[in-house]
């Protein structure tokens, strides 16, 4: 154990966020860098449970949270990282991004508030490479196999730097003109800026990865032509075909789609294009976001760093309550009201109400027509009668979620079967699947545990 006792002395004290005025200002990322020796009292709350939940039920990696956090505590950071690493090939993503599972499952959760956990790791990783303790893994022989992995998103990365540190050579096609996948063109730089993907991608490289960019598999690359110059292909496409929403006025100017939206800017932040122009810009408008989730959240962030006059974000779901309530008791997923960073830069947030039409003048959109509805009753929601009202908006944003893996020739091609959630599954000897265009658009987490299960059915099937 850390430190006996140590939750009792020290609370659990929340990383610091740059002020919203000054963070609106830019699209850097919004924490500030932890204090040290603040960290380490953190890291001493830990109890080292007999069940560490935090690794066990929390964490898709099975980071081995309790060891890492005493060894933070007994300034061992080295080795805390070596064992961080173990688990994770990227922590400074999950570091950053992660809803971070395991602290909700944490055992000082429902009393004493949890563990600081992602902030531990993402400490452990920006010192080692402060410190050049993250090494590069080139194989010291090679295997003779080739695998083609198709997708550059985390599953697709993970599982790349696995299979080129097995002895394997590999080659990573990816569609877009970078390397990333959501990490770079969905999530925006105010929570993980671009150069943290480019620093892990200039390891990969390093140790072997080789990446061909804007080339896409099933029309510049044939089925035919994976199969018969690679020993295996991973199939790692992700899952963005987005959940539309029908309503009357779709199709006016200014409603765009949620990937559409934020790749453009990101596509800007991360040196892709030289100016303004072209990009999905909410300057000076009214924006109505619809859909209460992460995806809607980060197109709430984006349109105010980009200047909007005011964000209304609209969720069709009832409002969760603040506190679990007794049928959702620890340490199972809390299914509370969560309030994201880009939420408490003033949004307004809508809950229970659907939208029913787009309406505007010259062909541009200018309102959004709603109705609050009834969850109540037994058979699903009720429009609650003579309750419509009218939302202005200039940029009317989708962010519906997403419906599974475009579908596209390689899947024909390849032979992908659908499983019952319309994600892939692998088709026949050497093909292998992972990530969200598996099990339907999920967390990063799960795309590098996915990544790294993959990598390893792999190297047993190439090495027996
Ligand atoms: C806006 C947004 C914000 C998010 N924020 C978070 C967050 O804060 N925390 C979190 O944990 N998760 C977040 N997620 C989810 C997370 O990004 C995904 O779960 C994760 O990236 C999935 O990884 P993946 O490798 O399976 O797929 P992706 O990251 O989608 O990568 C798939 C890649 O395959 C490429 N590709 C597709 N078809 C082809 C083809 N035929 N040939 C070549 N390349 C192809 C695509 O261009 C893409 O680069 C967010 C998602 C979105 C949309
Ligand atoms: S559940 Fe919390 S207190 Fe227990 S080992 Fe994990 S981090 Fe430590």
């Amino acid at each position: 154990m850390a430190k006996p006792g140590g939750f009792l002395e020290y609370p659990r004290v929340d990383p610091r966020n740059r002020p919203v005025p000054v963070r609106l200002g830019d699209f850097r990322e919004i924490p500030l860098p932890p204090d040290r020796e603040e960290l380490v009292r953190q890291a001493s709350r830990c109890l080292d449970c007999g069940i560490p939940f935090c690794h066990g039920l929390g964490c898709p990696l099975a980071n081995r949270v309790p060891d890492f956090n005493e060894m933070v505590y007994r300034g061992q950071w080295e080795r805390g990282l070596r064992l961080l690493h173990s688990t994770n090939n990227f922590p400074e993503f999950t570091g950053r991004v992660c809803p971070a599972p395991c602290e909700t499952a944490c055992t000082l959760e429902p009393d004493f508030g949890p563990v600081v956990i992602r902030q531990i790791e993402l400490e452990l990783i920006e010192r080692g490479w402060r410190e050049g303790w993250v090494r590069d893994f080139p194989p010291t022989r090679s295997s003779g196999k080739r695998v083609a992995v198709i997708g550059s998103g985390p599953a697709g990365l993970a599982a790349a730097q696995e299979l080129a540190r097995r002895g394997h050579e590999v080659i990573v096609f990816e569609r877009d003109g970078k390397a990333g996948g959501l990490l770079r063109y969905g999530i925006p730089d105010f929570k993980l800026e671009k150069w943290i993907i480019d620093r892990r991608l200039d390891q990969l490289r390093r140790e072997g990865v080789n990446f061909e960019t804007g080339v896409e598999a099933g029309i510049d690359l044939s089925a035919r032509y994976l199969r018969r110059s690679f020993s295996a292909v991973l199939v790692a496409v992700g899952s963005r075909r987005p959940r539309e929403l029908d309503l009357p006025g779709r199709d006016l100017e200014g409603v765009v789609l949620a990937m559409d939206y934020l790749s453009s800017e990101n596509r800007l932040q991360g040196g892709e294009k030289s100016g303004r122009e072209g990009v999905l810009d909410a300057d000076g408008k009214p924006v109505v976001v619809l859909g209460g989730g992460d995806t809607g959240s980060d197109c709430v962030g984006t349109a105010l760093r980009q200047g909007a006059a005011a964000v209304t974000q609209v969720e069709i779901l009832p409002r969760p309550p603040e506190t679990r309530e007794a049928s959702n008791p620890w340490p199972g997923p809390p299914r509370t009201l969560r309030t994201s960073s880009s939420q408490e830069e003033g949004c307004e947030r809508l809950w229970a109400v659907s939208a029913r039409e787009l309406a505007g003048k010259a062909g541009r959109v200018e309102k959004v027509k709603a109705v609050r509805l009834d969850w109540m009753g037994s058979s699903g929601p009720r429009e609650v009668p003579g309750s419509e009202f009218e939302i202005p908006a200039r940029l009317v944003v989708i962010a519906a979620g997403f419906t599974g893996p475009e579908s596209g020739r390689l899947a024909d091609e390849l032979n992908l079967d659908r499983n019952g959630g319309g994600g892939f599954t692998a088709a026949g000897p050497g093909i292998f699947s992972a990530g969200d265009c598996v099990r339907g658009a999920s967390l990063v987490v799960n795309a590098i545990d996915e990544g790294r299960r993959a990598a390893a059915e792999i190297d047993a099937f190439l090495m027996g």
